[in-house]
């Protein structure tokens, strides 16, 4: 029993200047850590001994800083790697150092983003203003900062199903016979939304590809056509702005005529694609993006952005609103004070409490400008091109697919061997790449062939890096040749 004369406990640290000693400390060691992020290992596996110290028993009695900050420390060199300038797996953006003077704010801040007055929303409204601007959505569409594109996804394609049920999916769950249609590039987080959303994953179709990855349109139009015929009812196509394995860009602009006819929404994928806008160089193949009723994009893969933020953007707010808004009388709005403000994120989503992502965006946005950005996206897609024209050249590799952005796919084929083994081979030269801490690509499959898959949304790199590649990809091949 608490005695009235006991001190109150708080979490609070009982000694500030031994607190501000140590958090300057461990913001050197950050800052460290991205100033060195050219050298070393890519890939650095977290140690056996290490991965004890995270099967601790649970502590009743707390270290206090000290010890925090050398715990904190000992954990920067096993990542991933994606802040290396030769991480080129699946798609990583590389981060920047300014993102963690913001996330010091966002933390020293803790605004919870769900809605009310403060200054946060503020900074999430004009985060949302920004990017409807750079991918030209109308001044009055719906936005909402997420984790990533596959939450951005979930949301987008719910209200495109409600539109499409007028609304009574809301209360009564969604009308049978939904169909969507969506290449056969597309991400796993499309399939994955339709089961979440109750639309089950045989109702999206895969549409096959023609000879650039991108969505074969007549196909598209013949199989909507004989789902209409069966009776059932198309409302969705979902194109693809950047493609996972090869980046391919879906015709968009047909696309979007093609939902016009038919009556049906159109969604876009541009989870790393749709910020090349941005470039100057890729501009002209996004054409048509500015067109779709909804809009998932990362600010985490080629904005650089540090780990997570992404966004969906929903060419009708009402439409977005409609879809998520569902505020019980203990989070009513008022006119005034700190429950006013026209813009609660809640509306527009399935969270309630939010954290401040829109503070690391802006603050990239804010200090890079998107001139810069544009420029490093620019970049990645020439550093791409170079490395197909070193591939073509160099003995022994072949491409696999051609370079329409920033990923370029490979393999080792050195002659007499057949398919199987080069894919065994491929795959273990990855692995062998990645363990021996030279460089991180991922791999994938290409029209049946087990491809090295080089993805660059890395600001870091340079074509050294890709020359370093090649060699080691040519080195560690002919060690595995039997
Ligand atoms: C990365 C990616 C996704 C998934 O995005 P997350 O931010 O990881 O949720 C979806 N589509 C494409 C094309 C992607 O590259």
């Amino acid at each position: 029993m608490s005695q009235p004369n006991d001190p109150e406990v708080t979490l609070d640290p009982a000694d500030w200047q031994a607190f501000r000693r140590d958090a300057h400390q461990m913001l050197d060691a950050a800052i460290n850590k991205m100033e060195t992020a050219r050298e070393g290992r890519v890939w650095t596996p977290l140690p056996d001994a290490k991965k004890d110290d995270y099967r601790a028993p649970l502590p009743a009695h707390g270290t206090g800083s000290d010890d925090i900050v050398e715990q904190l420390t000992d954990l920067l060199p096993y990542g991933v790697g994606n802040t290396h300038p030769r991480f080129f797996g699946w798609v990583h953006g590389s981060g920047t150092p300014s993102n963690i003077l913001a996330d010091m704010t966002a933390a020293a801040m803790n605004a919870n983003l769900g809605g009310r007055d403060h200054g946060a929303i503020y900074v999430e409204q004009q985060v949302i203003a920004w990017a409807r601007e750079i991918v030209g959505f109308p001044a009055d569409c719906g936005g909402l900062l997420v984790s990533g594109t596959s939450i951005a996804t979930i949301i987008a394609l719910k209200a495109a199903r409600d539109q499409a049920c007028d609304y009574t999916s809301r209360q009564t769950g969604p009308a049978a016979g939904l169909i969507g249609y969506t290449s056969a590039q597309t991400h796993s987080c499309v399939a994955q939304a339709f089961d979440v959303l109750g639309l089950g994953r045989d109702a999206l179709r895969q549409v096959p590809v023609n000879a650039a990855f991108e969505m074969d349109l007549d196909v598209l139009r013949e199989m909507i056509a004989d789902d209409r015929a069966a009776g059932l009812s198309p409302f969705v196509i979902i194109g693809t702005a950047g493609a996972v394995n090869v980046g391919a860009i879906d015709d968009l602009d047909q696309i979007a005529d093609i939902a016009a006819t038919e009556d049906m929404w159109f969604h876009i994928d541009g989870a790393f694609g749709a910020m090349a806008i941005l470039s100057e160089r890729m501009r002209p193949s996004l054409k048509g993006m500015e067109r779709a009723h909804s809009l998932a994009f990362d600010f985490h893969k080629w904005l650089h952005v540090n780990y997570d933020a992404g966004m969906v953007l929903v060419r009708s707010e009402a439409a977005h609103r409609k879809a998520f808004s569902a505020r019980p009388d203990y989070l009513q709005s008022a006119a005034r004070g700190l429950a006013g403000g026209d813009f609660w994120p809640t509306d527009y989503g399935p969270e309630l409490s939010r954290g401040f992502r829109a503070l690391k965006v802006w603050t990239q946005i804010v200090s890079q400008g998107t001139d810069k950005l544009g420029a490093v996206i620019t970049q990645n897609c020439a550093q791409a091109s170079y490395l197909a024209d070193l591939v073509d050249k160099t003995k022994d590799l072949e491409r696999l697919a051609p370079v329409s952005m920033n990923i370029c796919c490979f393999r080792y084929a050195p002659a007499g061997m057949t398919d199987a083994a080069l894919d065994r081979l491929n795959d273990d030269i990855v692995v062998g790449l990645q363990e021996a801490g030279i460089a991180a690509p991922s791999t994938t499959k290409i029209n049946g062939q087990l491809a090295i898959r080089v993805n660059i949304t890395n600001h870091r790199t340079q074509l050294s890096d890709l020359d370093i590649l090649v060699k080691a990809v040519g080195e560690i091949g002919a060690k595995l040749v039997p």
